[in-house]
């Protein structure tokens, strides 16, 4: 049995439906497998603008950080977009990844053989289904490095962005990359522009020292133009991807795209130790908000990591993934998904089926 804190941080528009299906689920496992998950609700976003003035109150990040896990829904919505940048809900998410040292994002990109025919590619190419995870550096790179702009003579003015990598930096979001991949096919792709630059030259020594520490784990080095290829073209050879914060962003987006549904899609933020933000990679869709048709898969599967990635419980993951693949391949689906023939139903319905399933199995 045991015994974890979980932040609830619902956020706004379709947050609060598909994190109280998130909920429900929590609540399955924990009956199930008889271990103490306490939940305490927190106000991120929008939501904590119109209660408290701040997207991210002191109040929210002190919970999140007392906690063993953190589980967010979405944030934003049109009310608050004319607000400053620093005030506007999205700054509460850059805020809670700072204030929690998250340095790594875990972004799997699957594709369910129930749901191939979601998928942009050809059936060739996506067979059987697709299971990538990528792994982005997510407080390094260009992005934080030194930028300004200087004069440039004649040539007007010039703008420049550093890319910069420490050794620490690389290897430690190169371990996690490998204990990943030790958890699942064994095989890491790092992805970088070593034939140009010198950052990602020293990422390729740091990632070839890292490798020496795990000799089950078969590793090979992708320039990043040739793996924004690879990724359409034979997607089936990737297991864990590792790159950086810039390549990650963009990479990570293509391997969302190729499985051809948003509200599937799961992401981990980890950092030091054992407390990660769990989060769908969706938005806060204002436009379906409030009326029962958000696919709640993607937060539930954002579960499933968090039981993996933060509690260690792997075995509650597997239920909590297979449950969802019973139910897709028993032909439910939410809208967002819905082809020719399926069941489509509601977000509470999905959620409920899915949490029935955990319960049979
Ligand atoms: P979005 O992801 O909210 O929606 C894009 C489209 O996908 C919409 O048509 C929406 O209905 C659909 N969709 C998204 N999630 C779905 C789900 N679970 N089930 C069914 N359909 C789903 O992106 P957007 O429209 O660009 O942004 C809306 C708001 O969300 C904005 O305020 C934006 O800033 C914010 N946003 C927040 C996050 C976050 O909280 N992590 C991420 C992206 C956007």
């Amino acid at each position: 049995m045991g015994r974890f804190n979980i932040a609830v941080l619902p956020g706004d528009g379709i947050g609060p439906e598909v994190v109280g299906e998130a909920i429900a689920v929590i609540n399955t496992v924990k009956k199930k497998f008889n271990h103490e998950f306490e939940l305490k609700e927190g106000a991120l976003g929008g939501c904590a603008i119109d209660a408290y003035g701040e997207p991210l109150p002191q109040a929210t990040l002190e919970l999140c950080k007392s906690c063993d896990a953190v589980l967010l829904g979405a944030v934003g919505g049109v009310k608050w977009d004319t607000l400053p940048g620093d005030k506007r809900p999205e700054a509460g998410l850059l805020g809670i990844r700072a204030g929690l040292g998250l340095y790594a994002n875990l972004r799997p990109a699957v594709i369910y053989s129930a749901l191939k025919d979601a998928s942009p590619l050809r059936p060739d190419i996506v067979k059987d289904g697709i299971d990538i995870m990528v792994v982005r550096e997510l407080t390094g790179g260009m992005y934080f490095g030194e930028k300004g702009r200087v004069d440039a003579g004649d040539m007007g003015q010039a703008a420049y962005d550093t890319e910069k990598y420490s050794t620490f930096e690389v290897e430690r979001i190169t371990r996690l990359a490998f204990e990943a991949a030790m958890k699942r096919n064994k095989k890491v792709t790092s992805v970088d522009k070593a034939n140009v630059l010198e950052s990602s030259r020293l990422w390729r020594e740091v990632v070839l020292k890292v490798a020496k520490d795990y000799p089950e784990v078969e590793l090979n080095h992708m320039y990043v133009d040739n793996a924004a290829m690879q990724l359409v073209r034979n997607p089936m050879q990737f297991d864990v991807i590792v790159t950086s914060n810039m390549f990650g962003d963009i990479l990570s987006d293509e391997a969302s795209m190729i499985t051809g549904s948003i509200g599937m899609l799961p992401s981990a933020s980890l950092g030091q130790g054992t407390l990660g933000l769990y989060e769908p990679i969706h938005g806060s869709a204002p436009d379906i908000a409030g009326q029962d048709k958000a696919n709640p898969i993607a937060t539930i599967l954002s579960i499933a990591m968090m039981m993996k990635y933060s509690f260690g419980l792997e075995k509650e993951s597997e239920v909590i993934e297979k449950a969802v693949e019973n139910v897709l391949n028993a032909g439910y689906r939410t809208a967002d998904i819905a082809s020719s023939g399926s069941k489509v139903i509601g977000t509470k319905e999905m959620g409920r089926l899915i949490k029935e399933e955990i319960e049979k199995m």
